[in-house]
Protein backbone atom coordinates (compact mmCIF):
# COMPACT_ATOMS: atom_id res chain seq x y z
CA UNK A 1 0.00 0.00 0.00
CA UNK A 2 0.98 3.64 -0.66
CA UNK A 3 -0.16 6.89 1.33
CA UNK A 4 -1.87 7.98 -1.67
CA UNK A 5 -3.70 4.99 -1.04
CA UNK A 6 -5.27 5.99 2.21
CA UNK A 7 -7.17 9.44 0.14
CA UNK A 8 -4.55 11.61 2.23
CA UNK A 9 -4.82 15.15 0.76
CA UNK A 10 -1.38 16.78 -1.14
CA UNK A 11 0.16 18.91 2.01
CA UNK A 12 0.15 15.96 3.71
CA UNK A 13 1.40 13.63 1.69
CA UNK A 14 4.04 16.19 0.59
CA UNK A 15 5.03 16.23 4.44
CA UNK A 16 5.17 12.71 4.36
CA UNK A 17 7.23 12.74 1.18
CA UNK A 18 9.15 15.22 3.07
CA UNK A 19 9.83 12.89 6.39
CA UNK A 20 10.95 9.75 3.68
CA UNK A 21 8.57 7.92 4.47
CA UNK A 22 8.12 5.70 1.19
CA UNK A 23 4.70 3.37 2.37
CA UNK A 24 2.48 3.66 5.53
CA UNK A 25 3.56 0.80 8.53
CA UNK A 26 0.87 -1.73 9.40
CA UNK A 27 -0.07 0.38 12.14
CA UNK A 28 -1.02 3.37 9.96
CA UNK A 29 -2.57 1.53 7.19
CA UNK A 30 -5.06 0.02 9.61
CA UNK A 31 -5.78 3.03 11.59
CA UNK A 32 -5.60 6.24 9.20
CA UNK A 33 -9.15 5.34 6.95
CA UNK A 34 -11.12 4.66 10.44
CA UNK A 35 -9.75 7.43 12.13
CA UNK A 36 -10.52 9.46 9.00
CA UNK A 37 -14.11 7.95 9.28
CA UNK A 38 -14.42 9.79 12.55
CA UNK A 39 -15.03 6.20 13.92
CA UNK A 40 -13.32 5.28 18.03
CA UNK A 41 -10.27 2.91 17.41
CA UNK A 42 -8.06 0.85 19.97
CA UNK A 43 -4.69 0.65 18.71
CA UNK A 44 -1.37 -1.69 20.22
CA UNK A 45 1.81 -1.60 18.23
CA UNK A 46 5.43 -1.64 19.71
CA UNK A 47 7.37 1.85 20.26
CA UNK A 48 9.24 2.50 16.77
CA UNK A 49 6.00 0.95 14.46
CA UNK A 50 5.30 4.50 13.16
CA UNK A 51 1.69 4.97 15.96
CA UNK A 52 2.18 8.80 16.66
CA UNK A 53 1.81 9.05 12.74
CA UNK A 54 -1.11 6.57 12.55
CA UNK A 55 -2.93 9.19 14.50
CA UNK A 56 -1.31 12.55 13.91
CA UNK A 57 -2.12 12.18 10.11
CA UNK A 58 -5.55 11.60 10.24
CA UNK A 59 -6.19 13.88 12.94
CA UNK A 60 -4.23 16.76 10.90
CA UNK A 61 -6.93 15.57 7.82
CA UNK A 62 -9.89 15.66 10.02
CA UNK A 63 -8.77 19.45 11.43
CA UNK A 64 -8.24 21.02 7.74
CA UNK A 65 -11.24 22.19 7.41
CA UNK A 66 -11.42 23.88 10.55
CA UNK A 67 -8.78 26.05 9.57
CA UNK A 68 -8.81 29.40 10.99
CA UNK A 69 -11.95 28.32 13.94
CA UNK A 70 -11.40 29.39 17.34
CA UNK A 71 -11.16 27.03 19.71
CA UNK A 72 -8.78 23.87 20.60
CA UNK A 73 -10.46 20.76 18.11
CA UNK A 74 -7.72 17.62 18.73
CA UNK A 75 -6.47 17.08 22.29
CA UNK A 76 -3.61 14.40 23.00
CA UNK A 77 -2.86 13.31 26.60
CA UNK A 78 0.83 11.22 26.58
CA UNK A 79 2.22 10.29 30.41
CA UNK A 80 5.41 12.26 29.77
CA UNK A 81 6.94 15.79 28.89
CA UNK A 82 9.28 14.00 26.49
CA UNK A 83 6.39 12.10 25.05
CA UNK A 84 4.41 15.13 24.53
CA UNK A 85 7.26 17.30 23.33
CA UNK A 86 7.93 14.30 20.57
CA UNK A 87 4.23 14.40 19.60
CA UNK A 88 4.23 18.05 19.48
CA UNK A 89 7.12 17.91 16.73
CA UNK A 90 5.16 15.13 15.04
CA UNK A 91 2.54 17.49 14.11
CA UNK A 92 4.32 20.27 13.26
CA UNK A 93 6.14 17.73 10.68
CA UNK A 94 3.34 16.44 9.66
CA UNK A 95 1.07 19.18 9.47
CA UNK A 96 3.57 21.38 7.45
CA UNK A 97 1.69 23.44 5.28
CA UNK A 98 -1.83 23.55 6.58
CA UNK A 99 -1.78 26.34 8.77
CA UNK A 100 -3.13 24.60 12.05
CA UNK A 101 -1.82 26.07 15.52
CA UNK A 102 -0.07 23.09 18.32
CA UNK A 103 0.85 23.76 21.38
CA UNK A 104 2.16 21.19 24.28
CA UNK A 105 1.87 21.71 28.14
CA UNK A 106 3.40 19.95 30.86
CA UNK A 107 4.10 20.39 35.03
CA UNK A 108 7.04 20.79 36.08
CA UNK A 109 7.97 24.15 34.49
CA UNK A 110 6.24 27.81 35.25
CA UNK A 111 2.77 27.80 33.69
CA UNK A 112 2.90 31.20 32.39
CA UNK A 113 4.38 30.59 28.99
CA UNK A 114 1.49 27.89 28.26
CA UNK A 115 -1.15 30.14 29.27
CA UNK A 116 0.48 32.64 26.93
CA UNK A 117 0.44 30.52 24.13
CA UNK A 118 -3.21 29.25 24.81
CA UNK A 119 -4.30 32.65 24.37
CA UNK A 120 -3.03 33.20 21.07
CA UNK A 121 -5.00 30.40 20.03
CA UNK A 122 -4.65 26.74 19.65
CA UNK A 123 -6.22 24.11 17.57
CA UNK A 124 -4.32 21.44 18.47
CA UNK A 125 -2.85 20.34 21.84
CA UNK A 126 -0.46 17.90 23.30
CA UNK A 127 -0.39 17.63 27.14
CA UNK A 128 0.40 15.73 30.23
CA UNK A 129 -2.82 15.08 32.34
CA UNK A 130 -1.59 16.77 35.68
CA UNK A 131 -1.03 20.11 34.28
CA UNK A 132 -3.81 19.84 31.46
CA UNK A 133 -6.43 19.38 34.13
CA UNK A 134 -4.45 22.31 36.61
CA UNK A 135 -4.83 24.61 33.47
CA UNK A 136 -8.56 23.39 32.83
CA UNK A 137 -9.34 24.11 36.50
CA UNK A 138 -8.27 27.40 35.87
CA UNK A 139 -10.51 28.11 32.92
CA UNK A 140 -7.41 28.79 30.18
CA UNK A 141 -8.59 25.17 28.32
CA UNK A 142 -11.85 24.78 26.87
CA UNK A 143 -12.29 21.75 25.27
CA UNK A 144 -16.29 22.45 23.62
CA UNK A 145 -14.65 22.44 19.86
CA UNK A 146 -13.32 19.44 20.32
CA UNK A 147 -13.39 17.33 17.46
CA UNK A 148 -10.76 14.27 18.06
CA UNK A 149 -9.27 13.07 21.72
CA UNK A 150 -6.61 10.74 21.24
CA UNK A 151 -5.44 9.60 24.93
CA UNK A 152 -1.80 8.04 23.51
CA UNK A 153 0.37 5.13 25.64
CA UNK A 154 -2.92 4.37 27.60
CA UNK A 155 -2.06 1.55 29.46
CA UNK A 156 1.13 3.26 30.28
CA UNK A 157 -0.59 6.57 31.41
CA UNK A 158 -3.32 4.38 33.66
CA UNK A 159 -0.27 2.16 35.08
CA UNK A 160 0.84 5.45 36.44
CA UNK A 161 -2.13 6.49 38.27
CA UNK A 162 -3.30 8.95 36.13
CA UNK A 163 -6.72 7.56 35.76
CA UNK A 164 -8.54 9.81 38.52
CA UNK A 165 -7.19 12.91 36.20
CA UNK A 166 -7.73 11.11 32.62
CA UNK A 167 -11.48 10.44 33.98
CA UNK A 168 -11.81 14.04 34.89
CA UNK A 169 -10.92 15.15 31.50
CA UNK A 170 -13.11 13.01 29.64
CA UNK A 171 -15.71 14.55 31.35
P1 LIG B 1 6.76 6.08 16.58
O1 LIG B 1 6.42 4.62 16.67
O2 LIG B 1 5.58 6.92 16.34
O3 LIG B 1 7.59 6.54 17.74
O4 LIG B 1 7.67 6.26 15.26
C1 LIG B 1 8.95 5.68 15.18
C2 LIG B 1 9.79 6.28 14.04
O5 LIG B 1 9.30 5.83 12.79
C3 LIG B 1 9.78 7.78 13.99
O6 LIG B 1 11.13 8.22 13.91
C4 LIG B 1 9.04 8.13 12.70
O7 LIG B 1 9.59 9.27 12.10
C5 LIG B 1 9.25 6.89 11.87
N1 LIG B 1 8.13 6.59 10.92
C6 LIG B 1 6.80 6.78 11.13
N2 LIG B 1 6.08 6.39 10.08
C7 LIG B 1 6.96 5.92 9.16
C8 LIG B 1 6.82 5.37 7.83
N3 LIG B 1 5.63 5.21 7.27
N4 LIG B 1 7.95 5.00 7.19
C9 LIG B 1 9.17 5.16 7.78
N5 LIG B 1 9.37 5.68 9.00
C10 LIG B 1 8.28 6.06 9.71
Amino acid sequence: MKFEDLKLIPPILAAVKEKGYTEPTPIQEQSIPPILEGKDLLGCAQTGTGKTASFAIPTLQRLAKFKGQPGIKALIITPTRELAIQIDESFQDYGKGLGLKHAVIFGGVKQHAQVKVLHRGVDILVATPGRLLDLMNQGFVKLDQLQVFTLDEADRMLDMGFIHDVKKVIA
